[in-house]
């Protein structure tokens, strides 16, 4: 997330801080040495308007931490604030009964940097728009641009004209729409964008009707709406938006949603899939076995005396271990569709669809072999070897419909046969 300079700030549902990333500390240096986990947001916005706030500003600070926790709370749209050297944008994301997560990003303030640089000289409207016409549409923050009958150019707002860095509109008049596009791109070299935006224009010149968007250079978009022949004048109106910041923001909202879904399916320590996703792909696969007259098969995995590993080498190093294993695993289960998951502490599942007892009782001993083969330690603990206890089972689509964890039950079961059997071994389920 440091990557997308994007600052992030995790909170429960009580307001609690859950988590941050490094660039909210770039941003509010305030915080850096000052918040932790389980501090509530209050603080943190007391830090930040003690930092802020003018002397006779100061009497006023709880009215504005009260406001802020508000918003903290009710949030639905982004705004924008003044933030040391730039504009910040902040987005709020409520996460359900979890909590919420806040979004910070430093914006480029286009718009007004480019009006900065042009300042258009207006040309008169056409006789036939009113003064009062005129005078609501400069008042618009959108650009607005009226053709004629034949689709030329024959005025346009203020706004227009810093939309499309125009700085002179002298030649307006003569110009269709996408001439004008065309020159906002200029002599750059033709993108991807550019040309799927002159062809968005071709169609729409000749079935008009929905909005539709259109590429800028420098990364920037508008959508355009049109109000054609609905002018008695003849007239048609195009309402161009810039819609650069929310485009981005909702790039960056998936970026972070894709991210937090793969949090949520994945075990941190070993990169496997975690217990959740077990589940779920579980019940999948058994949906499918009962659809059809394949067999679906599991081994479940347990670590032999892992508890004295941890106790021996201590905690850490059992880390290390569960990793090792788990890449291990993940490399003996190659055929497509199987599933390799943590199923929690030192177990682990392997869910192997469409294959029968023999072949899943085979992977099982290879496994085992390459697990009791692995060296393991270091320095301090030299050399480590660990052993694997697993049971392996194996149903049809029929004894599934009897009972739907029959399938973990037996590979438990198995399991537990080859613990007491004396470990390091494979155990087969019968049915
Ligand atoms: P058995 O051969 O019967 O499976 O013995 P065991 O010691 O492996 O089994 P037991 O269930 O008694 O202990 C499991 C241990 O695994 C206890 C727990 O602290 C440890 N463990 C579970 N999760 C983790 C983890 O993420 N990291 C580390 N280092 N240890 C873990
Ligand atoms: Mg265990
Ligand atoms: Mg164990």
């Amino acid at each position: 997330m440091d990557q997308l300079e994007v600052a992030v700030c995790l909170f429960d549902s009580k307001d609690r801080t859950l988590l941050w990333n490094e660039t909210f500390l770039q941003f509010f240096p305030e915080h850096a040495g000052h918040v932790y986990a389980g501090e509530n947001y209050r603080e943190n916005l007391r830090r930040f308007y003690l930092r802020r706030l003018s002397e006779d500003e100061l009497p006023r600070m709880e009215r504005y931490i009260e406001e802020g926790m508000h918003r903290h709370r009710h949030q639905q749209r982004a705004f924008e604030f003044d933030h040391y050297d730039y504009r910040v944008r902040v987005a709020s994301l409520s996460l359900g009964a979890f909590g919420r997560i806040r979004l910070w990003r430093k914006t480029a303030p286009l718009l007004t940097g480019m009006q900065d640089r042009i300042s258009p000289k207006q040309v008169p409207p056409p006789k036939q728009m009113s003064a009062d016409t005129v005078m609501a549409l400069e008042s618009l923050a959108d650009g607005i641009l009226v053709v004629d009958e034949q689709s030329r150019a024959v005025w346009a707002n203020h706004a227009f004209l810093v939309l499309y860095g125009l700085l002179g509109i002298e030649s307006l008049n003569t110009r269709m729409f996408d001439d004008i596009y065309a020159a906002t791109w200029g002599n750059k070299l033709p993108t991807t964008d550019f040309v799927t935006g002159l062809s968005v224009l071709k169609e729409r010149q000749r079935f008009s009707g929905a909005p539709y968007v259109l590429a800028l250079p420098h990364d920037r978009w508008v959508r355009v709406v049109e109000l054609r022949g609905t002018q008695a004048n003849g007239f048609s109106y195009f309402s161009h938006v810039d819609i650069t910041d929310s485009r981005r923001q909702q790039e960056e909202l998936r970026q972070l949603t894709m991210r937090l879904e793969s949090l949520a399916v994945k075990d941190v320590l070993t990169s496997l899939v975690n217990r959740r996703r077990f589940d779920e792909v579980m019940d999948l696969e058994r949906h499918k076995v009962l659809r059809s007259e394949s067999t679906l098969s599991l081994l479940m995995l347990d670590v032999d005396h892992f508890k004295r590993l941890n106790d021996t080498f201590g905690h850490p190093f059992g880390d290390e271990v569960l990793k090792c294993f788990a890449t291990l695993l993940a490399h003996c289960v190659q055929r497509s569709g199987s599933l390799v998951a943590r199923y929690g502490g030192e177990e682990f599942a392997v869910l192997l669809p469409n294959t029968d007892l023999t072949g899943a009782a085979q992977l099982a001993e290879f496994i085992r072999q390459q697990v009791e083969n692995m060296v393991l330690g270091n320095e301090q603990t030299k050399l480590v070897r660990i052993t694997v206890s697993i049971g392996a089972a194996c149903v049809s689509g029929a004894e599934l419909l009897l009972s739907s964890s029959r399938l973990i039950d037996m590979a438990d079961k198995a399991l537990y046969e080859a613990k007491e059997k004396g470990r390091n071994r494979v155990a087969i389920a019968n049915n």
